[in-house]
């Protein structure tokens, strides 16, 4: 049920529910994101973290809207489940096949994706450098590349190539985004020599403080190193992008707080400032 809070003249304001679900959701900094959006844009809302057992999401779900609940971001391991529990899905949600914000309307349950358009906005506006007409190289095929690549492909690069360790991974991701757009699959191997404007890291190796299998030399004066990862110093991967002298380096700590903005804005119709949010959080990593 909507919280009903009071103002200091007694008149009653009943406070929308959110919550982010997950499993563990324990680390999750999406509360937070959230609060601040909130209290920037004057709205009332309230936004808690909810676990859910394995097996259990959708019962979870049921009873958030039973609740009242308005609203529900979704993190690891339940996209695809969330996908397949939503009555209507947005164009990027159904070529991702997995959902990352559920909105609870009229007895309905609408699905989306923002974290493609959460990466986009943090490269094409947060650090103004334009992904039409270049060369993006994406390392990576799980979960996280499935939930970019139509955002990024609707950015019109001149070309997207997959590199993945399995390389059948990367190949089925081709096939299954060909609708939507043009990519390459690649192994690790094949990249040495090449040259790409935009290198982002979406493999999970930055988690354990190792380096994705990529080639010396693959970066230059002009390419962007984007790792998804954000972390307290350079990952692995950012080190190395260092070392060869990329001309820029960015974590994903930007499509964290810009993929929160836009499920904000698909909730409360309103887009908040994410750069003073994104300048917090780094101060907090610090
Ligand atoms: P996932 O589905 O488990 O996929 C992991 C990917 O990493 C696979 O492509 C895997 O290759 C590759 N990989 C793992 N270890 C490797 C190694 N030692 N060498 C080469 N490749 C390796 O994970 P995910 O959901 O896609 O998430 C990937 C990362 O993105 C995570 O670290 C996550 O934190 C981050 N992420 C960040 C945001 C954000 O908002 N900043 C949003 C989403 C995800 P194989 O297929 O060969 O196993």
């Amino acid at each position: 049920m909507s919280a009903a809070r009071y103002t200091k003249s007694r008149k009653l304001i009943m406070t929308d529910r959110y919550a982010v679900i997950g499993n563990p959701v324990a680390h999750s900094q999406s509360p937070m994101i959230h609060a601040e959006f909130a209290r920037a844009t004057g709205e009332a809302i309230r936004y808690e973290k909810l676990f859910a057992e394995l097996g259990r999401f959708r019962e979870v779900v049921e009873g958030f809207i039973a609740e009242g609940g308005r609203g529900l971001n979704v993190t690891l391991p339940f996209k695809g489940e969330a996908y397949r529990m939503s009555d209507e899905v947005t164009e990027r949600a159904r070529a991702a096949e997995a959902v990352n914000t559920l909105t609870f309307r009229d007895g309905k349950v609408y699905g989306d994706n923002t974290d493609g358009i959460g990466l986009v906005r943090d490269i094409v506006q947060a650090m103004d450098v334009q992904l039409a007409g270049k060369n993006v190289l994406v390392l990576g095929a799980g979960g996280a590349v499935r939930g970019v690549l139509e955002p990024l492909l609707e950015e019109k690069p001149a070309s997207l190539t997959i590199a993945n360790r399995t390389l059948i991974k990367a190949e089925a991701l081709v096939h299954h985004f060909a609708p939507w757009g043009v990519c390459q699959a690649t192994g690790y191997g094949e990249l040495a020599g090449r040259a790409f404007d935009v290198i982002i890291n979406a493999t999970s190796t930055s988690l354990h403080n190792e380096l994705p299998p990529i080639p010396a030399g693959l970066f230059n004066a002009r390419s962007l190193a984007y790792d998804m990862v954000y972390s307290k110093g350079l990952t692995p991967f950012l080190r190395r992008a260092q070392s060869e002298n990329a001309g820029m380096l960015a974590d994903g700590l930007g499509m964290l707080v810009e993929q929160a903005a836009e499920s904000f804005f698909i909730w409360r119709g309103k887009r908040p400032d994410t750069r003073k949010v994104t300048h917090m959080l780094r101060e907090l990593l610090a």
